[in-house]
Parts: structure tokens; sequence; C-alpha cells
């Protein structure tokens, strides 16, 4: 076991992780609106989550870890207003809100199992805690941090003492700063809403009866009453993008922390976003890409994953094809070491210093620190039990994904070989591109014709 350091939001700062209890160590990771296609965007932040959870693992802590998924009406943007996302995919798609939340949410676990990412210990749908959400909601009122306006009930962040802490706002600039007046009945800038009601004459399909009238949960509220519910407060990690923390997680600390009197959670990461050519990912600009338009580029989702895990979480990073590719090589370059390895008894990078697992587990303890981890791996000898310690940390099913050839296989390099030792270059060229067919190329030497994977 090793010392994991983690950036905490909270301190601003890399801190030693120690966890409420090391048999049962509680992480939050906020999930995807389930409105349409995940874009690989989304997908790098759990792919980096999925480091965190199988470094905490390899270090020998037990994690237990709830995702949530939004399926319930979610507004467009980050004011309490806009258009509702999923009833928003529901018209475009001719589906009801429930259609496509169960569309989506298929879709993302679909993408989820290709990227080999670990199974959480629940994934929780916001709408099976409409109940609590109203019980928060309730115990917000009692302690007196709401007010209700015409359209819902709203959190006073006035009452909230630290409320700008988290994201260090400047809330008078913010105040300056609202040039619209968004909402007049709102006591100040930052105040959300925790519930709103359905307008008379609103379509509005998710809607229910709570306080005598039809309205629906302010989109903050299912992750804290999920954390609650599912884990209880304090929870040991809470992760997202960084996007979510002037207002979603700075929200959720506030609702929670006012209502249930304790700390949500001890620690905070957030990931930086992918650039697309030096891009931002945007549908009108056509790069939104999703692991189905990578793969009719002829990359598998574990080449994205492979590249995903060459940068760091907290840095800004600009994606292209070109890149992609060269993961894809490294991928196909590391897959080949383990064929030699494993079925072909040739010994890996012999002149290397041996795979030094400590040091491995090291590196991406240091802060999920895993670009010095590939670079060890390209620079050292690799054993098989090396290979499966690697699979175990980044999960890229490296030995899985490189099976053995056939015996029929074995037989065509093996006449390969013979027909070359006869000189019978037109039979061994035949053998060579039949293997070829199969994305297998061979290696000839003057004692025997090895084998590679082509892609
Ligand atoms: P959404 O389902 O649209 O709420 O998106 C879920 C999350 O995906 C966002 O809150 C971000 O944290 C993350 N995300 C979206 N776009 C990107 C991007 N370009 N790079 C990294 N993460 C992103
Ligand atoms: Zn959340």
């Amino acid at each position: 076991m090793q010392t994991v350091k983690l950036y905490n939001q909270i301190s601003k700062s890399v801190e030693d992780f120690q966890p409420i209890d090391p048999e049962d160590v509680k992480i939050y990771t906020c999930g995807p609106t389930v409105y349409s296609y995940p874009h690989i965007g989304n997908f790098t932040s759990y792919i980096y989550w999925d480091l965190l959870i199988r470094t905490l693992t390899l270090n020998g802590y037990r994690v237990n870890r709830v995702l949530n998924m939004t399926d319930v009406g979610h507004l467009a943007s980050d004011a309490d207003d806009g258009e509702d996302k999923l009833e928003k995919g529901a018209k475009r798609e001719g589906k009801t809100v429930w259609e496509i939340a169960d569309k989506y949410i298929k879709a993302f676990m679909d993408d989820f199992h290709a990227l080999k990412l670990t199974e959480p210990t629940k994934i929780a749908r916001a709408t099976d805690y409409i109940e609590q959400d109203e019980r928060l909601v309730d115990l917000l009122t009692e302690k007196g941090y709401t007010y209700e306006t015409s359209d819902g009930i709203y959190f006073d962040t006035s009452k909230f003492a630290d409320y700008a802490k988290f994201a260090n706002l400047d809330l008078d600039q913010m105040r300056a700063g609202a040039r619209v007046k968004f909402n007049e009945e709102k006591k100040n800038v930052s105040d959300f809403a925790v519930w709103k009601f359905v307008k008379p004459g609103e379509d509005h399909a998710m809607q229910w009866d709570y306080l005598g009238r039809p309205g629906y949960p302010g989109w903050h509220l299912e992750c804290s009453t999920i954390i609650e519910s599912e884990l209880g407060t304090p929870i040991d990690i809470h992760t997202g993008g960084i996007d979510h923390i002037p207002v979603h997680h700075t929200n959720e600390i506030a609702q929670s922390e006012a209502a249930y009197e304790k700390k949500l959670a001890n620690y905070w990461l957030h990931c930086d976003f992918i650039t697309i050519d030096g891009e931002k990912i945007s549908k009108s600009l056509g790069n939104t890409y999703t692991l189905e338009d990578l793969k009719e580029r002829g990359f598998d989702a574990l080449d994205f994953k492979m590249w995903v895990l060459q940068g760091h979480y907290r840095g800004r990073r600009n994606f292209s094809f070109e890149d992609l590719a060269a993961a894809q090589t490294r991928r196909l370059n590391w897959r080949n070491r383990i064929a030699k390895t494993l079925y072909q008894d040739i010994a890996d990078n012999s002149s290397k210093a041996a795979f030094d697992k400590d040091k491995a587990l090291g590196f991406v303890s240091d802060n999920l620190n895993s670009s010095e981890l590939l670079a060890l791996i390209d620079n050292s000898a690799m054993e098989v039990s090396d290979w499966e310690f690697v699979d175990q940390l980044l999960g890229l099913e490296l030995i899985a994904s490189t099976p053995d050839i056939s015996e029929e296989q074995k037989k065509i390099l093996a006449e390969h070989h013979d027909a070359r030792a006869a000189k019978d270059f037109e039979t061994s060229d035949k053998l060579r591109d039949a293997l070829a067919i199969d994305n297998i190329a061979v290696l000839d030497t003057p004692e025997k014709a090895y084998w590679e994977y082509s892609k």
C-alpha cells in the first residue's frame, strides 16, 4: 500500500488521501444527462475516474461507488430556466421522455462496458429518488433556507456562509455581471431552485405532486439525495468535470450541508475538458464524436482509453485523430510484446530494467500520474505477471485482447517457414499472405518464423 495523493478542490492543493473507513471508501460521480448519445468528451472523465478506482483498489482500499443517471427534467443551462434536455430529446425523436431516458442509459452503459470501466457498486436513476428530493426540500424549508417564488422554491444562498468558498466565487462581480434580470423574484443572483412548479398550461411530461401542485426537482437536488440515501454523508471522494465547480457542486454542497449539517465530501476531484483539433466539442462544428464514430474510422474503444490515459485529468487536452493513431500504435506494440512473451517464449526487451510494480503504482498514486506509468511500461522488460498487474491498473484488457493464434494458423506459419527454408518463395509468400488476411504478420528468422498482430 502506498500513500495516495489527490488534488482537492476544497484546499486547492494536493493532499494525502485519508479515508474515513478503508474497507468502505465512499465515492460519488456525477453521471450523464441521458438525452442523446454520449460523446468522447463525456467519457474522458469516466476514464480518469476509472483510474482513480483502480488505483485505490490496488492500494488495498475497498471502494463503494455510486454513479447517477440524470433521467429527470433537467434544464439546458446552469440557470434555472431554459429548455429541458429530456423533453427536447423526446420531441426530436417522437418518443416519450421515459423512452428517451431508457434508450440513452443503455447507449451510455454499452460504451461504459466497451471501455472496460469498473462497474459502480450502484447506478442510481434520479427519478427513483423523487420522494427523497421532497424530504430534502422539506428539511431545507424547516431550517429556514428556502423561499417560494411564483415558479418554484429557491435556496437562499446568503444564508449559507461559505457559499462562495468552494469555487472562489466573486459574488459582487456576479451581481454586477447579472445584466439581464433573469428572475426578479430571486433574492440573490446565486440563489437556485430546489423545486420547480409546472406553470399552468406548461407541457412538462415529468411531474410529481408536491405541496399540492405539480412540479419537479431542481437539477442539483438528485446528487445530494442519492448520496445521502445510498452512501451517507460525509463521503470520501466526489468527482465531476470542472464545469461543475461554480454552480452544480457549489449548490450540492450548500443544500446538503445546510440540510444534513454534515460535510458532504472530504475530497473533490474535477477533470478538465478536452478540445478537438483545438475546438470546443459542439454540434455545430460536427465534432461530437462518439465511440461508434471512432470505430468507423478503425479505432477500438480501448485505443481511445489509451489516449486518455496518456494525459492528466487536471490538464486541458487536445484530441486529434493523429494522436489517437499514435495511441493505437502504442497499444498494438504492447499487445505484440505480450504475444511474444506469453505465446512464443521470447523474453521482452531483456536489455532493459525489470518492470517495478511499486514504482508503477507509485506513479498513479501520485495524483493519477498515468503518463509516467505508461513511459515506464515502454521502457521496462515486462513479464506476464507485470502485464496482469498493468491490466488491473489501467483496465486496457491487454492480455484479453491478445489471443494466441489458432492451431490452423500455427500450421500455416510452420509451413511458411519450411517453404522459405526450401527456397519455395511462391508458396511461402502465399502462406504469409493468408495470415495477413487475419491481421497476423510474420517475422522470419533462420530458425523459426514468429508472428505478431498487424492491427
Ligand atoms: P452532460 O451529460 O451534457 O451533462 O455532460 C456530462 C459531463 O461530461 C459534463 O458535465 C462534463 O463534466 C463532461 N464533459 C462534457 N464535455 C466535455 C469535454 N469536452 N471534455 C471533458 N469532459 C466533458
Ligand atoms: Zn452531481
